[in-house]
């Protein structure tokens, strides 16, 4: 490979692919083996080393898009999370947690944690200045997500990475919101960047997979870890989002300007009481995301206002589909008080600011007019 760096697109589709030495042919052949040969080889290779060629190759894809000297590519996000987490945690240490953060993740802390004797605090919000007076003299992690979810928030990767270097703590994001096309933390201090690769990285809805990138050092680490906890990724997998990565750039760069197109209309809509997007001047953080984003992301939230009911306005829609996941290249819905905070009671989900009519929309290639048009049918439909 060239040493110039290399254009966006020319990274999604070139680098990290498996030369088809026999054939010559145009894509990368899958190496299925779960065997390789221990003598005379440089290195041993074996599906849960992660590092079969597919593997292996494809982590330099990753690197190259979130500009880290290294990554590893998991069998989940969750499988990324909890590797991360524990290759640098032992009985004693102390985490910093923003309070807004995935379920998934927040569900593994709380319910893993105490067994392993790793103490853990909640911040009040995603301020830099809130997660100062947690710090104890065990505290070994700050652990951030930005975009966050349901609300969008934004934290401010530059002053938490400065606030946690001064005192050798390292730090960890969760990146899946943004992808590697509208963030690069690594270039903000942030030390290790993980992916829900489920999401935007596999794009088309059908991939479980999750990564990390970061310097070498830190993912050697990580690996230590990783082959004790076996999440690693099946090869077939690793060569379908190695197809997916190739669009990811077209992908997530015509969804991003989708979703601005979308929030700019629903701001205006008159059946919308708020809408949650941090490229809207609107949005509390927009300077901070203006500076650390390259886009603002194809995420947003939105609330309806009172007398739409917000399930069926779902029910009614007919292109957007109301789904559990996200970010896909189809648009969908989710309503967060039936799904990721239905456990919450209504008081909670209120300190939290999520109200009945809050939606997520995962904003989709298809073109806005057509969105639109689904949105006003749908509220025509329900309105009372
Ligand atoms: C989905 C998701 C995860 C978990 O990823 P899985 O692939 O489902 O394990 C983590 N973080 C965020 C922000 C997500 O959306």
């Amino acid at each position: 490979m060239m040493n110039k760096k290399l254009g966006i697109n020319t990274t999604c589709v070139h680098v990290g692919e498996v030369e088809d030495k026999q054939f010559k042919g145009a894509v990368s052949p899958i190496y299925m083996s779960t065997s390789y040969a221990f003598s005379n080889v440089d290195v041993k290779r074996y599906p849960r080393y992660y590092n079969t060629p597919n593997q292996e190759m494809l982590c330099k894809k990753i690197a190259a898009l979130e500009n880290t000297e290294d990554a590893m590519i998991f069998s989940s996000g969750m499988a990324a999370i909890s590797s991360a987490m524990l290759a640098f945690l032992k009985r004693g240490d102390h985490v910093v947690i923003q309070q807004v953060i995935y379920g998934g993740t927040y569900n593994f802390i709380v319910s893993e944690f105490d067994k392993y004797g790793i103490e853990y605090s909640f911040t009040e919000s995603d301020k830099a200045s809130d997660f100062v007076p947690l710090i104890k003299e065990n505290t070994k992690i700050f652990y951030i997500e930005t975009p966050s979810n349901p609300l969008l928030g934004i934290t401010d990767m530059k002053a938490i990475a400065d606030v946690a270097k001064e005192r050798k703590i390292l730090t960890m994001i969760d990146n899946t919101f943004a992808s590697p096309i509208n963030q690069n933390p690594y270039n903000f201090g942030i030390d290790i960047i993980i992916h829900s690769a489920t999401k935007y990285m596999g794009g088309h809805s059908d991939i479980s997979a999750g990564a990390v990138a970061a310097s070498q050092e830190h993912i050697e680490q990580i690996w230590k870890t990783a082959i004790n906890l076996g999440g690693n990724l099946s090869d077939q997998t690793v060569w379908l989002l190695e197809r997916s990565l190739k669009t990811l750039n077209l992908r997530v760069k015509e969804q991003t300007k989708n979703a601005h197109i979308m929030a700019g209309y629903l701001e205006q809509s008159n059946d919308i009481d708020k809408v949650y997007y941090p490229g809207l001047e609107s949005h509390p953080q927009y300077e901070v995301a203006k500076n650390q984003m390259k886009g603002f992301g194809a995420m947003l939230s939105f609330e309806l206002k009172k007398g739409i009911d917000a399930m069926d306005f779902q029910n009614n829609l007919s292109l957007i589909k109301p789904s559990m996941s996200l970010a896909g290249l189809e648009s969908t819905t989710v309503s967060p008080t039936q799904t990721t905070h239905a456990l919450l009671s209504e008081q909670e989900r209120l300190e939290r600011g999520i109200k009945d009519g809050l939606i997520r929309f995962s904003v989709g290639i298809e073109e806005p007019e057509d969105l639109i048009a689904d949105i006003e049918q749908a509220i025509k439909k329900v309105k009372k």
